[in-house]
């Protein structure tokens, strides 16, 4: 019987995507972000004390009791495309029982073209944590070209449905991130495609992050924050949210 590593599930959650969504989260991530604010999720074969092995139905289970107060869930990690099978079956038995309006989201950090799981999944909230190669892999251990490939892959089947940056204090690599990414959906899909696709300012803070990385990592001033909200808005994106 299928079954993944799950850390957590919410029932009902207003941040991981539109409107109340129960989020799952799974164990393992093929990136090591500096910023990480939840590190104990990263290593594929560590054990949180929360972690349980469940089965699709457990899931699709526990996910259906928080009905009617949620619109969908949301599958997160860790990097929840490493369970690329789990993820497609989740998907696909939650819009068998509750129907194709139940919406299906994942929170993913791009590195893993999402084909497979396409047919079942309504969108994705996709990271983009830096675009330049060496930033990119400085920061994550992971190169950049798969994720601005899958920006374009999934804005091309109407699929993309918010971008998420960390913002660091030097606001320089997220500026180009909102550019660049912008850019290439825009080659993608045409410039309409970025009215339905939100943009989330994400404001690095220390919490939770591992205590080597404390020192380089500087949080942005709100100023800066505010600078980067309307250059995403003058890219197109909507909405463009500040958190
Ligand atoms: S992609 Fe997400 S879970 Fe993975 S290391 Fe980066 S911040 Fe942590």
């Amino acid at each position: 019987m299928l079954t993944a590593p799950v850390v957590k599930i919410i029932d009902s959650s207003a941040v991981d995507g539109p409107g109340n969504r129960s989020a799952v989260f799974l164990q393992g991530c093929n990136f090591n972000c500096e910023y990480c604010h939840n590190p104990e999720t990263i290593d594929p074969e560590g054990r949180p004390e929360s972690l349980r092995f469940l089965t699709v139905e457990q899931v699709v289970d526990r996910v259906g009791r928080s009905l009617p107060f949620i619109r969908g869930l949301t599958i997160s990690g860790g990097e929840c495309m490493l369970h690329e099978a789990f993820v497609y079956e989740v998907c696909l038995e939650a819009k068998r029982r509750y129907g194709q309006d139940f919406s299906c989201l994942l929170d993913s950090n791009g590195s893993i073209p999402y084909d497979r799981v396409l047919p079942v999944i309504d969108g994705v909230l996709l990271d983009v944590k830096a675009v330049d190669e060496s930033a990119h892999r400085a920061l994550t251990g992971a190169s950049a070209a798969p994720v601005m490939a899958q920006a374009a892959a999934l804005a091309k089947e109407g699929k993309l449905t918010e971008i998420r940056t960390v913002v660091l204090g030097n606001c320089d690599e997220a500026e180009k991130c909102i550019l660049r990414v912008a850019e290439r959906i825009v080659e993608a899909a045409g410039a309409d495609a970025l009215r339905n696709i939100s943009y989330r300012l994400i404001k690095y803070r220390p919490k939770g992050v591992r205590k080597e990385y404390l020192k380089t990592l500087k949080v942005p001033g709100d100023k800066e924050m505010v600078r980067l909200e309307r250059i995403a808005s003058d890219c197109g994106f909507s909405p463009v949210v500040i958190v």
